[in-house]
């Protein structure tokens, strides 16, 4: 490993000070998965600025009935949350498919929406990748793809965004605060993440520096339901093959809102619009998540070996969305 510096500011405005002045720094939160491309090789920070100890680890609910997630809350805190568990099942359902325990006792909430792809090529040093270094090109698209992404890739990069919370969140609505040199923003979780086009090695919209302090959901209409499943190759940890977050409003059986978005498709959580829009007031039946799930997936550009990811998404997403609509009508019965 590279030799770097550490520092430990006290506030999230020092740790953004700290950051301006040092162009080859980096934040430092869990570490479970910095400290692993650090390891490889992969990150080579000359500097890092560790936040975790800052005081971003509460879980408050706001005056109009919604959740502030402070960045360096833990992965396990989060899913085990009272009010999350309740309101905003999905995102604890996508926290407990992510990873293990240990690491979910580690990870924290900025950095799982942080944590770079799995594509192994950009793991592997020896190996080109125009996300780990610019310009030398992507062997992924012709070799060892099965794993990556049918939607939004580009000739450049074909990876896809690992975080299950990300999926969740974005289906969410949730909201992103960030603090940086030129003050403080708030951006959707879903317009956080960027397809990669000529500039792979860009994962987010963030400014260098700009620091997560914490993650904002939004309340939620009562007798709406909320979930999210993930398909991957075994049952003990592995990231998503294709992963779906769904949210359905049914009332008397017909949608009155829904939000969907994929996982392992893209890369980034995939927000499914078209599909939403199409789903809004139809019959809360199969044949109307068929055609939404159909919608959703209509631009999907399979590459060599993961097509099989198109009809694994549609079909997850026709089950999740299934479910949701079952759960409501036996509410709507037992209510
Ligand atoms: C074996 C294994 C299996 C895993 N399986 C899954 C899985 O199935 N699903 C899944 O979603 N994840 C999975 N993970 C990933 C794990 O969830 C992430 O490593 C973890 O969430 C990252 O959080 P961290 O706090 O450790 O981040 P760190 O490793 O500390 O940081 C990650 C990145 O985020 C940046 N960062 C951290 N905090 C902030 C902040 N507040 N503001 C700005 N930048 C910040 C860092 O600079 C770094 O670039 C797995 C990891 C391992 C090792
Ligand atoms: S898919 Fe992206 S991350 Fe993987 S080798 Fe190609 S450029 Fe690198």
């Amino acid at each position: 490993m590279k030799p770097f510096a550490y520092l430990r500011p006290d506030s999230p405005a020092e740790a953004v000070a700290a950051f301006a002045g040092r162009p080859g720094a980096q934040y430092l939160a869990g570490g479970t998965n910095l400290v692993d491309l650090m390891k490889l090789g992969v990150a080579t920070p000359e500097v890092l600025i560790d936040v975790g100890g800052l005081p971003m680890d509460h879980i408050d609910v706001t005056p109009d009935g919604g959740l502030l997630v402070g960045a360096n809350v833990r992965n396990s805190d989060l899913a085990a949350h009272p009010v999350v568990r309740s309101r905003y099942t999905a995102l604890s359902q996508a926290l407990l498919a992510g990873a293990s325990g240990q690491l979910r006792n580690t990870a924290t909430t900025g950095g799982n929406l942080l944590q770079r792809t799995r594509c192994t090529y950009f793991q592997d040093i020896a190996k080109p990748c125009n996300k780990r270094a610019p310009g030398t090109g992507c062997p992924a698209r012709d070799g060892v793809h099965r794993d990556l992404a049918v939607l939004g890739h580009s000739e450049h990069c074909v990876a896809t965004h690992p975080s299950d919370m990300a999926v969740a969140l974005a289906a969410l609505d949730a909201a992103v605060h960030v603090q940086g040199v030129a003050g403080e923003r708030r951006l959707p979780v879903r317009d956080l993440h960027r397809l990669p086009g000529d500039h792979p090695e860009s994962d987010t919209v963030l400014s260098p520096g700009e620091l997560i302090t914490a993650v904002e959901l939004p309340p939620r209409p009562a007798g709406e339901r909320t979930a999210y499943r993930k398909a991957r190759d075994r049952a003990s940890y592995a990231f998503a093959l294709v992963s779906v977050a769904a949210v359905l409003d049914v009332h008397d059986g017909t949608v009155r809102g829904a939000a969907l978005a994929f996982g392992g498709l893209a890369h980034r959580p995939w927000r499914a619009a078209a599909a939403e829009a199409a789903l809004a007031g139809a019959p809360a039946t199969r044949e109307s998540f068929v055609r939404a799930a159909d919608t959703a997936l209509d631009g999907a550009l399979p590459l060599r070996d993961n097509g099989f990811k198109v009809p694994l998404a549609r079909n997850l997403a026709v089950a999740v969305l299934t479910g949701l609509a079952t759960d409501a009508q036996d509410g709507e019965g037992t209510s």
